[in-house]
């Protein structure tokens, strides 16, 4: 049920498997409708999302369009631009479109043989009769079935009707809102094209990524009520003031801010959490299972690695699926709650702690630290975009880097020089920091 990003993903790799699959999806075929717009109209895409593209065959057509931001860049009140790489040597995100994607993920799987079913939404599961009802359909839900169906699930609502079904969901106190940046006169990029650009105020925050066609796709965070909210940006002459106090060098850039501002919507973000994630041969994936908040930019990361490790569940369960989604489900589950809670915490960074000295002083000792001992230090931001590390453990060991860093950067933000002996001395003193702690 579904065929957004990662619905496609899944389908064309069970194709791609030998299996006979049919997803039933709400909307029209994104491919005619054009971009239906929504959620954010582009979005990061790292290594854990390439992997799963490279598995179903599609990621050498997905780079030639994608975008390589490879760090932040801040821009402060005064318009004061400040560069943070996000990893080592070429390592960067990908900033892609989100209806390019998946108008490419399905066609890409229609050719691998999936059936796509439009404007066929899912109404009900009812696993206690056995029967799944679509808007023009009824199907047997003792047929392996994935939800891929988003946040508001259907085949999730019909499983929170089982017995000892977990479900939570939490609002943010903040909305988002899309805006733009049109291309300059030439078709070029006003800003620079290759970083996700942040203009962090504490309380919100404004960012923009690049689109190929030379425009960025801007997101405005705010709260809904109170101080700096959409509440108390109700008329043309506030937003503009209030973008000229704010954003004085995006506000140039951005011709259409009343109209974008009056026209898009003011969306609410939020997180779920669900278990168990299958009930016999019904199971969920992607925002189904575990919608996150956006900003370590994992959403469909993750979804996308629930499709590798899946496959690779596949091989060891051959044939037995109510034990491989099983297996699916308690393994992933832990990782999901894990990057839920970073994209919180990594919220409040973004917003307010880019801006600040002593985390850009750690900052910089981290990546300097990982640079001259790639194995030994990894930063937590590094172990969740650049590697495969389960985000449980690249949770647990950011704890342990904040600890070590939080007892020490005081004394250490003395030392203006960032010396080979500064670095030396920090690496012994984490391994025998690790080897306490183990
Ligand atoms: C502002 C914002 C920014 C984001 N940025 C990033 C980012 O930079 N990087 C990243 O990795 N993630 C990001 N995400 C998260 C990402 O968008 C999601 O994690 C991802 O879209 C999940 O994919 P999905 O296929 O599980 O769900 P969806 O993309 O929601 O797709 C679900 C599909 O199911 C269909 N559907 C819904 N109900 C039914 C029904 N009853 N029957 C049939 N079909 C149905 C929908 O029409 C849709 O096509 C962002 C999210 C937001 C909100």
């Amino acid at each position: 049920m579904g065929a957004g990003l990662v619905g496609s993903v899944l389908a064309a790799n069970l194709a791609r498997k030998g299996h006979e699959v049919h997803v039933y999806e709400k909307r029209p075929d994104i491919r005619k409708a054009g971009n239906m717009g929504g959620r954010s109209i582009n979005l990061a895409l790292s290594e854990r999302g390439w992997k799963a593209l490279r598995l179903i065959g599609i990621e050498d057509q997905i780079r030639k369009e994608a975008i390589p931001m490879y760090g932040r860049m801040i821009h402060d009140e005064k318009g004061k631009l400040t560069f943070q790489p996000y990893g080592v040597g070429d390592q960067a995100i990908y900033s892609v479109s989100r209806g390019g994607l998946n108008a490419r993920l399905i066609e890409f799987a229609e050719k691998l043989g999936v059936d796509f079913h439009f404007e066929n939404a899912c109404v009900s599961l009812d696993l206690r009769e056995g029967i799944i009802e679509l808007e023009k359909t009824k199907l047997s839900a003792k047929t392996v079935t994935f939800g891929a169906d988003g946040a508001f699930s259907r085949i999730r609502l019909g499983m929170m009707k089982q017995d000892r079904f977990d479900y939570s969901q939490e609002y943010l106190r903040h909305a988002y809102k899309e805006l733009s940046i049109p291309p300059d006169e030439q078709g070029g990029w006003r800003i620079e094209k290759n970083a996700l650009h942040i203009w962090p105020r504490h309380s919100f925050m404004l960012i923009a990524l690049p689109n190929a066609d030379g425009s960025f796709t801007c997101t405005l965070f705010a709260p809904f009520e109170g101080e700096n909210s959409f509440a108390k940006l109700r008329t043309e002459e506030e937003v503009t003031r209030w973008f000229q106090k704010f954003f004085p060098d995006a506000i140039a850039l951005m011709p259409t801010l009343i109209e974008d501002f009056f026209s898009n919507p003011t969306s609410s973000l939020h997180t779920v959490r669900c278990q168990p994630w299958n009930k016999g041969p019904v199971a969920l994936i992607g925002d189904a299972a575990h919608a996150v908040v956006p900003f370590y930019g994992q959403g469909m990361n993750a979804g996308f690695e629930d499709v590798t490790v899946l496959d690779e569940l596949m091989e060891a369960h051959r044939g037995d699926w109510p034990e491989l989604l099983h297996a699916y489900a308690v393994s992933r589950k832990p990782n999901a709650d894990a990057i839920a809670d970073l994209a919180i915490k990594n919220f409040m960074e973004m917003r307010d702690r880019v801006a600040d000295e002593r985390f850009l002083y750690r900052k910089k000792l981290e990546r300097m630290l990982h640079e001259k001992y790639p194995d030994e230090y990894i930063p937590v931001y590094t172990l969740v975009t650049f590697t495969h590390t389960p985000y449980a453990e690249a949770q647990k060991m950011g704890k342990l880097q904040d600890r070590f860093f939080g007892g020490r950067i005081e004394s250490l933000f003395q030392n203006a020089e960032i010396s080979d002996e500064l670095l030396e001395r920090l690496l012994k003193e984490w391994k025998q920091y690790l080897r306490e702690e183990a």
